[in-house]
């Protein structure tokens, strides 16, 4: 069964770009492996991941990163069955608050800061489609 799962956690204090440089990088290598896919943003010190794949291995993945000290506060924010995949062959992509995405991250805040801990449901769905369309991937 496919499913997508979404959270948010908070970046650890002292976490820099080496660590973003690791995480994506093994990231992509494990998720590549496990038929993961998906996408990584991060903005005003807040994770938001979005994961779909086989709902036991996203379960393992999510439970594995659980641990990852470089972040804090994770929440999981939707979780549900898909029919197809939307990140297609994107085993991890990043979307950082470059200026070219603020506007992006801007949209669908209910405050002047990124703030996913704070959007509905509707609201992240809405917020990934228009990444899967439109965002400067980094990655
Ligand atoms: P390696 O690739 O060998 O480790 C890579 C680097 O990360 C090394 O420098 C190591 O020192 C460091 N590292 C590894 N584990 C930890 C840890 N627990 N705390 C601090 N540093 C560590 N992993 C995925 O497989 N798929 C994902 O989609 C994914 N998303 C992530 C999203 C976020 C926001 C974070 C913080 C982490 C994510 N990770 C993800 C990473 C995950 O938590 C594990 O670090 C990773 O899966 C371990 O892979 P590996 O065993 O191949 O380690």
């Amino acid at each position: 069964m496919l499913i997508q799962l979404t959270y948010a956690s908070r970046t650890s204090p002292n976490i820099g770009p080496a660590d973003i440089k690791d995480i994506l990088q093994s990231s992509q290598r494990n998720n590549g492996t496990l038929g993961v896919t998906g996408a990584l943003c991060l903005a005003n010190g807040i994770f938001l991941q979005q994961l779909e794949g086989d709902r036991q291995t996203v379960n393992q993945v999510y439970h594995r990163l659980l641990h990852d000290t470089r972040h804090t506060n994770p929440a999981v924010l939707d979780f549900g069955e898909i029919s197809c995949r939307r990140f297609g062959a994107w085993n991890m992509g990043l979307i950082s608050a470059v200026p070219d995405n603020r506007q992006l991250f801007l949209k669908y805040s209910n405050t002047a800061h990124f703030d996913p801990y704070l959007m509905s449901v509707p609201t992240l769905r809405a917020f990934f489609d228009e990444v899967i369309q439109s965002v400067r991937w980094l990655s």
